[in-house]
């Protein structure tokens, strides 16, 4: 080796094991990193086509969804939304996106550059977007194809409620398509009861496996309306058409699989599987309300009316600096939160308690760090009434 070589070479990598208290990624277990190093094999080995198989019934079960056409595609979120987006939406198509927040508005520019005329139905950020609206404009635009809706706008923390758009959704002979990347194996996702049509989530959210993997599914109404397709999928790498013939009987060569993230997602499904999907959602409701008691004995206030449990969107009280108290966090205490977005740019925070991160530990950790920050910025509160808030939550009087 050259001289010059060898000084390009980069130094082995040391990353900091941080507290991830943000939007996504949340901590991943060390079960989950074990299995990604297991060894990697094949894509069209026996032995992984039985992870495959097995990581397909276990994303069905989180799901609560027996749809056959389920799958991890492989990508983050995003990849998972474009999927949906672009496999059901021909030029010229009309849909209906709900837009109050980052996530419905990325939702509306992959619609448009998928060739459809999009309607969106807009809420103020923090709002959840309200059943009439829908209704209205099912209305006005009776021959929509698909209304897409975030299930857990993570750019506010606004839970919305699907059940009641669902059905005026299916009476107007329209799809209905869910963003779930920050609900999944957090708060309660009832795929086949609550009718959905299509359906996607990432990894590093609550399931608490790093970023790569979007787990998807698809009623047969989907697969119906797929089917009478006039043109070709837009996205060669996205065409449900030919991955189906990977990821069902046939096995044919589409693309490499992520063999490795596929061991992370098995064992992470494994995990959530495990523990139950009720008791997680029930673990998450717990310590959302004992960080709320607390942040809100601190005088925080939050954003959402209809607040996710999964993420916390909290306004930065007056007179405190946002980025300072971010950056202090990190750097003093290993915590990671995220800064708002939009019109809460440097307005808000952003505290996830996702998966393996929604710990009593984690809730007891960031309250008595942000009192700590906080009244060196000389924000007014009672001292000790955080960590007194929350443990009342823990253990009622
Ligand atoms: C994180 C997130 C996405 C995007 O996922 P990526 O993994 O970042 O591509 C989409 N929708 C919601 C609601 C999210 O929280």
């Amino acid at each position: 080796m050259t001289p010059e070589t060898n000084s390009v070479t980069a130094p082995a990598i040391t990353p900091p094991q941080r507290v991830l208290l943000g939007p996504g990624p949340s901590d991943v277990s060390a079960r989950v990193l074990a299995a990604m190093s297991a060894p990697t094999i094949g894509h069209l080995d026996p032995e992984y086509l039985k992870i495959m198989d097995e990581t397909r019934s276990m994303i069905q079960a989180v799901y609560s969804t027996k749809n056959e056409m389920t799958m991890a595609t492989s990508g983050t979120g995003s990849a998972g939304m474009e999927m949906c987006v672009v496999n059901l939406i021909e030029p010229g198509d009309e849909m209906i996106v709900g837009v109050n927040g980052v996530f419905g508005t990325r939702m509306r520019d992959v619609a448009e550059r998928s060739g459809a005329t999009v309607h969106s139905v807009e809420a103020d950020w923090g709002q959840i977007i309200q059943p009439d609206a829908v209704a209205e404009a099912l209305k006005q635009h009776p021959s929509t194809k698909v209304v897409g809706i975030v299930h857990a706008e993570t750019s506010t923390g606004a839970h919305q409620p699907l059940v009641e758009i669902s059905e005026m959704v299916h009476a107007a002979g329209a799809l209905l398509l869910v963003d779930a990347v920050t609900s999944i194996a957090g708060v309660e996702l009832l795929v086949d009861e609550w009718n959905i049509d299509a359906v996607y989530s990432g990894t590093q959210k609550c399931l608490s496996c790093p970023p790569g993997l979007a787990p998807v599914s698809f009623s047969q109404a989907a697969l119906d309306v797929m089917d009478k397709r006039q043109s070709k999928v837009q996205s060669w790498y996205l065409d449900i058409f030919m991955l189906r013939n990977y990821w069902g009987g046939d096995r044919v060569y589409h693309h490499t699989a992520p063999i490795n993230m596929t061991y992370a997602l098995h064992e992470a499904l494994r995990i959530v599987l495990e523990e139950g999907l009720e008791a997680r959602v029930a673990r998450h409701t717990l310590h959302h309300r004992a960080l709320r008691a607390g942040l809100e004995a601190m005088g925080l206030s939050y954003v959402p009316e209809h607040s996710l449990t999964t993420l916390n969107a909290v306004r930065v009280p007056e007179g405190v600096d946002d980025a300072v108290v971010r950056k202090r966090l990190l750097s003093e205490y290993g915590i990671e939160i995220g800064a708002g977005l939009g019109p809460f740019k440097g307005k808000a925070w952003r505290i996830g308690l996702m998966g393996h991160s929604s710990t009593r530990r984690n809730v007891l950790l960031i309250l008595a760090a942000l009192e700590s920050l906080l009244a060196e910025q000389g924000a007014a509160f009672t001292r000790g009434a955080a960590l007194a808030g929350a443990s009342d939550v823990y253990a009622p009087a």
